[in-house]
């Protein structure tokens, strides 16, 4: 059993002034791994005075000086990796391999913002006059739990290679993973206030850094409804703010694609994370005419997936992150029956065998309408929906027939075919025959998932503003 009751302000390990306190249940075997004292509001507003205070220094820093940082953090955050990696698989049931990326991703997010300082230009001549890029400011980063360390590195990197000093709210699901993330942070060894860290509760310690006029740009990850909520708790102040949001995502099997390794890689991409990543290919669009095709090897490779425990590197599909997340991951099967899917694998109900824990069964539907629930919502759990398409122009109008537009797969043995299908495609993403992102590159959402990017020169950007000195 652990207990975290402290944030991290202005340099220091400090108790929290909040009162809550919340009992952290393991979901893979439903007993209680420890308890969270939240912070509350004043926490948060010691926090953005320390940031505040932190950033009349950081402001200034130089392009070296901020390199030198995030070696720093590097450093530390790599050091940590093992700890890191079992905190995810502990709190939220993060398969292993997933935990493992994840935790060596975080580290790297900062060597990647460095490499994008290094070339990029913070002052540059643009007509007669000199464009100054200048740190926006206070940044407050709002995290989810699907991943806290990558986000919140990754959205840190950024802050500190613009020169920003920053409040960091990870997501109060999430204190196991932002406890031990905290300490490696601590260990890099950066001036007081330059980042602080709290656990809290996301319309207390959240709304606090929403509204603040102390904070000049906030940086969140998490769901739609909850990104429109700070958009507008922001626009009071006219902070800048990038949202990075909710996602249903398609994958496009061309009939020409390799499908002893296009479906594989489409049900990775469909049940990564458990099925809880804002980028899972959670409709899977097939050519009809090889539908019966694609639902035999679907069916083969699902029964063939390991459920079960997380810290088993064999295991593919661990627990959902809680009762809450297994009760609406259950109540979308349901539905998908009641509006006239036809199920082919998993189905209601643990896995055989798992008779604690929130384990939900690898769910496949075939026949599925695009207008139904399990094809409009982000279900956020392995719940994936197969689609069958007559022609490349209707495959790219189901995959554009949805309110999000973060990341969609493509798979095909014809380049340019594929290429052609990505410049149709309202996504921020598209990946060809291939699942993982390139971390220079920008991330974000077209429509409803998102306003901004992360990552690479972009992502660096948010949090700058330009500032033209013109002279006679
Ligand atoms: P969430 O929106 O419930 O919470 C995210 C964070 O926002 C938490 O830290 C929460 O405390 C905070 N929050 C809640 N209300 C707030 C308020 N009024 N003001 C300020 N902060 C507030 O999301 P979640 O359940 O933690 O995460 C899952 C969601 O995140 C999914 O929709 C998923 O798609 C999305 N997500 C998106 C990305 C991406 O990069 N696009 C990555 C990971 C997760």
């Amino acid at each position: 059993m652990w207990t975290i009751n402290q944030a991290y302000i202005d340099g220091q390990f400090v108790p929290v002034q909040g009162r809550e306190i919340v009992e952290c249940i393991n979901p893979t075997t439903e007993a209680v791994m420890g308890t969270v004292t939240l912070a509350d509001r004043n926490d948060a507003k010691q926090a953005i005075a320390a940031a505040q205070r932190a950033q009349e220094v950081m402001g200034r820093t130089t392009k070296a000086e901020r390199i030198d940082m995030l070696k720093r953090l590097q450093a530390a955050v790599l050091a940590s990796t093992e700890q890191i990696r079992d905190t995810a698989i502990e709190e939220y049931g993060a398969p292993f391999a997933r935990a493992q990326w994840v935790s060596q991703y975080a580290s790297q997010c900062f060597a990647n913002a460095a490499q994008t300082l290094e070339a990029y230009d913070l002052v540059r001549p643009m007509g007669a006059a000199r464009v100054f890029m200048e740190p926006v400011g206070v940044a407050g980063l709002i995290a989810p739990w699907n991943s806290t360390a990558g986000t919140v590195c990754s959205k840190l990197a950024s802050a500190i290679a613009a020169g920003c000093a920053s409040v960091i709210k990870p997501s109060e699901m999430s204190a196991l993973q932002a406890h031990t993330l905290a300490q490696a942070l601590d260990r890099a060894g950066l001036p007081n206030g330059v980042f602080n860290i709290l656990l809290g509760r996301g319309d207390e310690v959240g709304d606090e850094i929403s509204t603040s006029p102390l904070i000049a740009k906030i940086s969140f990850t998490g769901s739609t409804p909850t990104g429109k909520r700070i958009a507008r708790a922001g626009v009071e102040t006219l902070k800048r703010v990038s949202l990075a949001l909710t996602g249903k995502s398609a994958s496009i099997v061309l009939e020409d694609a390799d499908f002893n390794i296009a479906i594989p890689l489409a049900l990775n991409a469909a049940f990564m994370n458990n099925g809880q990543a804002c980028v899972a290919g959670t409709r899977l669009l097939v050519p009809r005419a090889r539908l019966k095709e694609v639902i035999e090897r679907v069916k083969t490779l699902v029964a063939a997936m390991v459920v079960g425990n997380p810290q088993d590197p064999a295991t593919d599909i661990g627990p959902l992150v809680s009762r809450a997340q297994y009760d609406r991951v259950q109540g979308f099967i349901r539905r998908g029956h009641e509006q006239g899917a036809t199920l082919i694998a998993g189905g209601e109900g643990r896995p055989v065998g798992l008779e604690k824990g929130y384990f939900v069964q690898p769910t496949v539907f075939a026949d599925v309408d695009n207008d139904m629930d399990i094809a409009r919502e982000e279900i956020f759990g392995p719940v994936l929906s197969i689609l069958a398409y007559d022609s490349e122009a209707h495959a790219i109008d189901i995959a554009n027939a949805t309110i999000y537009g973060l990341q969609a797969y493509v798979f095909s043995q014809q380049q340019e075919r594929a290429n052609h299908i990505a410049s149709r495609l309202e996504a921020g993403t598209v990946l060809i025959n291939r699942i993982v992102p390139d971390l220079l590159a920008p991330f974000g959402g077209f429509k409803q998932s998102g306003i901004g990017r992360e990552f690479g020169i972009l992502g660096l950007e948010a949090f700058l503003e330009a500032k033209t000195v013109a002279s006679q």
